[in-house]
């Protein structure tokens, strides 16, 4: 089948432009000796892990469900981090994982024997109270009062009260990145080594997160090679990266027709595809999504307002303008919809799940998965 011919709304995976990615992050593996895994919170689209798992260390999770799909579907190395795990789920998360990293040094006491008995390698998540991403205070977890890993006075009280606490503990991990370069890694660095330095010393591993949007054009891949490069001299450590968006960055499209054209001072298109329910980084983030032959509101003269067929009146994706008119019946492809838009999902108002494929190099697109009333139905009752 051709991408012209899939029906609306489905999202389609572009494999050569994956492919792309992760050539870019196994150059940065094999250049500076590190480790990168996939960040399955971002891309969880399991069909093509074998060809990541081609390319990259493992997975990692976000907890339970993502650690055994890693296992599961790649069977790489495969690490886990949550802000708290449930007693429940703990036997089962040191069977299925190699690495897990914890978020406070309460979590770590509770865990730690646990995993010192299943040969885990421990990690501690640290929050270097380094603030580098502006307005996205929501993705900020170095934000003030944030919950996401142990300050420095957190760790020092700690250590005060029990010197044996970092025992047993093989790796330090932070992540305080969003869609950034190089440079704002680089200065986390800095004060990750000025305030965690010491105890860096007695590790074997650190990992960098992820945030670090290095399959993008414009960032800046030797400056990273140079930063993995120079840790790994330091402290004589295995470096991770876990990217997410680095990874399917590009690599997918959400197509969608147009349901009716309603004017109110505004024309505005309803189209078979939902802010809320298909992209709802649109919302939360918020941001315009790119769509393909298309133009900034004020560019062009036709222009239109992109909204959707819930019953949501703030379900709305963004203004757009077109060098056409655009008429009932036209698909409009929105572009970089592989990231935290499948995994995001949801059926709010009945609205269908979109058609998964994969269109392979050769322009080819191959059903991945087609969901129905049941899909809707069994999350309900
Ligand atoms: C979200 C997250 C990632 C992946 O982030 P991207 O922005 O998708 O690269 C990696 N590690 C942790 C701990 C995360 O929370």
């Amino acid at each position: 089948m051709l991408l012209s011919q899939v029906e609306t709304p489905s999202y389609i995976i572009d494999e050569g432009k994956l492919i792309d990615n992760l050539k870019v992050l196994e150059r940065v593996q094999q250049e500076a000796d590190c480790k990168i895994l996939l960040a399955q919170k971002a891309f969880s689209n399991y069909f093509v892990y074998p060809l990541i798992g081609k390319y990259l260390a493992g997975t990692t999770a976000s907890g339970l469900y993502e650690a055994r799909l890693g296992k599961e579907e790649m069977g790489k190395e495969n690490h886990v981090f949550a802000p708290a795990y449930k007693e429940t789920d703990f036997d089962e998360l040191v069977n299925l994982c190699d690495h897990i990293i914890f978020n406070s040094v309460a979590q770590l006491m509770k865990y730690k024997d646990k995993c010192l008995k299943a040969g885990v390698s421990i990690g501690l998540r640290i929050n270097p109270e380094h603030s580098t991403q502006g307005d996205h205070a929501i993705y900020d977890p170095c934000a003030r009062g944030s919950r996401l890993g142990v300050t420095l006075s957190n760790l020092q009280q700690a250590l005060a009260k029990d010197p044996t606490v970092l025992d047993g503990v093989d790796g330090l991990h932070f992540h305080t990145l969003c869609e950034q370069n190089s440079d704002d890694l680089e200065s986390t660095v800095e004060v990750v080594k000025e305030k965690f330095g010491q105890y860096l010393e007695k590790m074997n591993w650190i990992n960098m997160g992820g945030g670090h949007h290095i399959s993008r054009e414009d960032y800046d891949v030797n400056r990273l090679i140079r930063i993995i490069k120079d840790i790994k001299e330091t402290y004589d450590v295995e470096v991770y990266l876990e990217p997410g968006e680095a990874i399917a960055l590009n690599a997918g499209y959400l197509i969608t027709e147009v349901l009716d054209i309603v004017d109110n001072k505004i024309k505005t298109l309803i189209l078979d595809a939902s802010a809320a329910c298909h992209m709802p980084d649109v919302l939360e983030m918020p941001y315009r999504p790119p769509l393909m032959n298309s133009y900034e509101y004020d560019k062009k003269p036709y222009k239109y307002r992109l909204s959707s067929y819930t019953c949501l009146a703030g379900d709305i994706i963004g203004d757009y303008s077109f060098n056409r008119e655009i008429k009932v019946g036209d698909r409009l492809v929105f572009e970089d919809m592989a990231i935290y838009s499948m995994v995001k999902n949801n059926t709010f108002n009945g609205i269908p799940l979109p058609s998964i494929y994969l269109q392979k190099e050769n322009g080819e697109c191959q059903l991945i998965k087609k969901f129905g009333y049941e899909d809707f139905k069994n999350r309900l009752s």
